[in-house]
């Protein structure tokens, strides 16, 4: 559903996507790793259109995406620093966006009930943001993310800034979630537990390119290089 063929994305001399080839089945979910630099967040925002190439494709569906805007290619989007608007309900931050798709008022309201039983706040339209705990706050941007039907959901780092044990907690939740709907994912993490429990195949990038792509348990059990290896921290 999902392809890349040599997408490049450079800064100055620098590529922060260096012919990356990556291509992302129906209902899968891809987790991308590595250390920090790599081109993880640049790989998603060129998937967005938030990010021009400078080479290469991204193909959605199996058509090629390029001068297609943000809000006509079909994808969801939550971002570490996308943050909820305080001055909306919960309701109004769910149901954001969807105007703008032409979804009626009667719609709208339905989806979000429906969103907010989905991930586990039934009943919260009226709550304000802001007495919301941090990982409630995660889950309202989530139901945000999965409102218009995304055919394609992309997080990045979408559950940073919570304590261990909530992550733990949301990423089976998520992983049941995203089964239950069929939403096929493409996530940042720095998190390799995330990772594993999340994804039905990792991708860890290096330098703008990627340097292993497999299930967790392949790229766990025969990492492909030294950096792979090194960076699953076998060596410590
Ligand atoms: P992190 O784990 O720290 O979020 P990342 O893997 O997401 O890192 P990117 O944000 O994709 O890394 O950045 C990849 C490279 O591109 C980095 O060297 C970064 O400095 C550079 N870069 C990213 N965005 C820009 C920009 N707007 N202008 C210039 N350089 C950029
Ligand atoms: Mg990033």
């Amino acid at each position: 559903m999902l392809r890349l063929d040599g997408a490049t994305v450079r800064f100055g001399a620098r590529a922060a996507l260096d012919a990356v080839d990556l291509e992302v089945a129906e209902h899968e979910i891809v987790c991308v790793l590595g250390p920090s630099g790599s081109g993880k967040s640049t790989l998603l925002r060129a998937v967005a259109g938030l990010q021009e190439l400078d080479g290469g494709r991204v193909l959605l569906g199996g058509s090629d995406q390029s001068g297609v805007p943000v809000h006509r290619r079909g994808v969801g989007l939550m971002f570490q620093d996308h943050q909820l608007f305080p001055q909306r309900d919960v309701a109004g931050n769910v149901a954001f966006g969807l105007r703008m798709h032409g979804v009626d008022r009667a719609e709208q309201a339905a989806r979000v009930g429906e969103l907010l039983d989905l991930v586990g706040l039934p009943g919260a339209e009226r709550r304000a943001v802001a007495e919301l705990s941090g990982g409630e706050q995660q889950r309202v941007a989530l139901a945000r993310a999965l409102a218009p039907r995304p055919r394609l959901l992309m997080l990045d780092e979408p559950l940073g800034q919570l304590d261990r044990g909530l992550r733990e907690r949301l990423v089976v939740e998520l992983r049941q979630l995203f089964g239950r709907l069929g939403t096929t994912v493409l996530a940042v993490t720095h998190d390799q537990g995330e990772a594993f429990a999340l994804a039905d195949r990792v991708v860890v990038m290096r330098d703008g390119r990627i340097a292993q792509t497999g299930t967790p348990l392949e790229v766990w059990q025969r990492p492909a290089s030294e950096f792979v290896a090194r960076f699953l921290g076998f060596d410590n």
